[in-house]
């Protein structure tokens, strides 16, 4: 991808286990994503779930090296998700998902204003696990705590819950990714966004707490 590896990592243990996805550095200047997702493969952790892993650690190369969100066309790769043809990264990632059924996915993000870390939860009918895994990251990094955050109203402290409206999210004109796997049947989706002011690892360490609770809360994972 413009001169750059494109690297897809996966593990599957059968046909009939679940898939988790886990997605990272679709924006170049967030790199505690990227460090959050290798973070996870290098620990190991993964092997202690019962589950088949499909994670897209940097979708963005060249902003990454950049440091600059958008891509090499200086489009932002996640609002191209409805018409991804005019997109290399979003075409390649919805081509590479493509006939996968993802029983939940982390999107992992970074945000250069929030004094504190939030999550972002896309999720058509309980259990919702949002409010559980922002108590676990609060444990090791401070909460945004504001009651409008990223301009969105705040469902409780540090969480947005987004309407999983089906018919409504396809009227948008332009679809993060999410909304694309959202579409696709995936049914559980955390957006999962650390505070760029605080130290990288501690960035990429609450990424993995708000991965291993989601897992957990999830349930049958093990
Ligand atoms: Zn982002």
């Amino acid at each position: 991808m413009w001169g750059y590896p494109f690297y897809r990592v996966r593990r599957e243990i059968g046909r009939q286990a679940k898939t988790v996805l886990v997605t990272a550095g679709i924006h170049g200047e967030e790199p505690g994503s990227v460090e959050g997702a290798l973070r996870w493969l290098e620990s190991g952790e993964w092997a202690k779930w019962r589950v088949n892993w499909f994670v897209l650690p940097c979708i963005n190369p060249y902003g990454w090296e950049r440091n600059q969100r958008r891509n090499a066309q200086g489009r932002d790769i996640n609002r191209q998700f409805r018409n991804p043809a005019v997109c290399p990264e979003a075409q390649l990632v919805k081509r590479l998902v493509k006939g996968h059924r993802f029983v939940f996915v982390l999107d992992l993000h970074e945000d250069v204003d929030s004094p504190g870390y939030y999550l972002y939860e896309l999720c058509q009918e309980p259990p919702f696990i949002g409010e559980r895994a922002i108590a676990a990251v609060g444990k090791v990094i401070p909460i945004n705590r504001n009651r409008v955050i990223d301009g969105n109203r705040a469902t409780s402290p540090g969480l947005i819950r987004r309407e999983a409206n089906l018919s409504r999210l396809k009227q948008r004109l332009r679809w993060p990714m999410a909304y694309h796997l959202f579409l696709n049947g995936c049914r559980h989706i955390l957006g999962s966004e650390t505070p760029v002011h605080l130290p990288l690892q501690q960035r990429a360490r609450a990424h993995n707490v708000a991965l291993r609770t989601a897992l957990s809360a999830l349930g049958d994972l093990r």
